[in-house]
């Protein structure tokens, strides 16, 4: 099993034993301050194969326990991980590239990429003794919490902005966690999270502040690595809110190449909303040498999961984007709407519209040749669409309304 071997700060660098801090570098504080789990990559390097994973014979993100902080008897019983990779042959040829994937993380068992953290996170709560989870989020990740919450039998709190999606609450409601719906903005909801975790002693899983969420999510880069036959692509390409996922997964390829299984990391692009870009923002400041933060700014788009204004792993994600020597791009939400509609159509993946921003962005970064043609690009899909279902019906044609009749339907049918 995975032994860290330290806590660092991602803003001042500073080292601290595994497991001596739930959260934030106290010196740099929650919005700067957040830590990453060390190991010796050395050590593993010299005793992972490139078989290691498959030999666990573990169909879920345990597979990758060497490098997850703690061993999988403090995993909860829910599945999370070995979602599908699907080759797009046909798609790839009409752009022009040379290999195109899909990796469908929306068939994780809450719906969403944000299961392969709360994994983690429940595993570190259980490990720690913790009596009680909680979770701030604008929606999968609480809705996540809850699942698992569910599974393992521990009282879960979570808070969501009230502008959250029906099925979402549905789920929230279903799984029987306390469910707190803020009439405020995210941002306000996070911190009526962070205050309440903080008095009444909750493990609180929200993203960024707990170190556990990246080494979850960065399982999806080795997934990636593992499915195509130990290769990665040249290009992965990823919707940010947060910050945190598209941290975990540059944080996974790196540690492939730590542990000498890869040999360089893809160019890993993040794609925001057009009206929810402060890590873009952020990113195209830093790339000026300009501060990084504050990033916070005015949000509005249809993807609710990535309407985040004031993303709190913004430091990490600008940094770790720019060590792969990626970028960010931002797209509108009409564009994610058809991409969207495409992939479910050409793919048969149904996406909600925050995951398929990854795709739209993919289009955005061809027409601006930053991915060039014949390249390889992975797309990550983070949600499924029946999360978020209404809005798939914009644009798209209604259903042939016929009587029960042979004669009337064959009228609408040119066959
Ligand atoms: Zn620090």
């Amino acid at each position: 099993m995975g032994e860290p071997t330290e806590l660092r700060c991602v803003n001042c660098g500073q080292l601290f034993p595994p497991w001596s801090l739930d959260y934030a570098c106290p010196d740099c504080g929650p919005d700067k301050g957040s830590l990453e789990v060390l190991y010796n990559y050395r050590a593993l390097g010299r005793r992972l194969t490139p078989k290691s994973f498959a030999e666990t014979q573990q169909h879920s993100l345990w597979r990758y326990e060497e490098l997850l902080p703690m061993g999988r008897e403090h995993a909860v019983s829910l599945r999370s991980g070995g979602t599908p990779l699907y080759s797009c042959r046909t798609l790839a040829a009409e752009l022009g590239l040379r290999g195109l994937w899909t990796k469908d993380d929306g068939l994780n068992p809450t719906g969403s990429c944000k299961d392969r953290s709360t994994a983690v996170a429940m595993a570190a709560a259980r490990k720690l003794g913790r009596a009680s989870c909680s979770c701030a989020s604008t929606g999968n990740a609480a809705v996540s919490l809850a699942g698992f919450c569910a599974s393992a039998g521990m009282p879960g709190f979570v808070f969501v902005p009230e502008t959250i999606s029906r099925p979402k609450i549905a789920q929230l409601r279903a799984f029987g966690v306390l469910v707190f719906a803020v009439g405020g903005t995210y941002e306000q909801t996070y911190e009526l999270c962070s205050e309440a975790s903080a008095k009444y002693d909750w493990f609180n899983r929200s993203a960024a502040v707990n170190p556990m969420n990246v080494e979850g999510e960065k399982t999806a880069a080795f997934e990636l690595w593992e499915q195509l036959g130990g290769e990665l692509p040249e290009y992965v390409v990823t919707p940010v809110g947060d910050g945190s996922f598209i941290s975990g997964l540059c944080k996974g390829f790196r540690e492939l190449v730590q542990v000498e299984l890869a040999a360089s990391t893809p160019a890993v692009f993040g794609v925001q909303a057009e009206g929810a870009a402060a890590v873009a923002h952020a990113f195209a400041r830093h790339k000026q040498g300009q501060t990084i933060l504050p990033a916070t700014e005015p949000a509005q788009t249809i993807a609710d999961s990535i309407n985040v204004g004031r993303p709190r792993d913004v430091l990490r994600a600008v940094r770790s984007v720019a060590e792969t020597d990626g970028d960010f791009v931002t797209v509108s939400d009409a564009e994610i709407n058809e991409a969207a509609q495409e992939i479910a159509r050409r793919v048969g993946v149904f996406a909600e519209p925050a995951a398929a921003a990854s795709y739209a962005g993919l289009l955005r970064l061809l027409d601006r040749a930053d991915i060039p043609a014949q390249a390889r690009v992975a797309v990550m899909v983070t949600g499924s669409g029946l999360k978020d279902a209404g809005d798939y019906l914009d644009g798209l044609p209604g259903p042939i309304v016929v009587p029960p009749h042979l004669e009337a339907l064959a009228e609408h049918l040119d066959l």
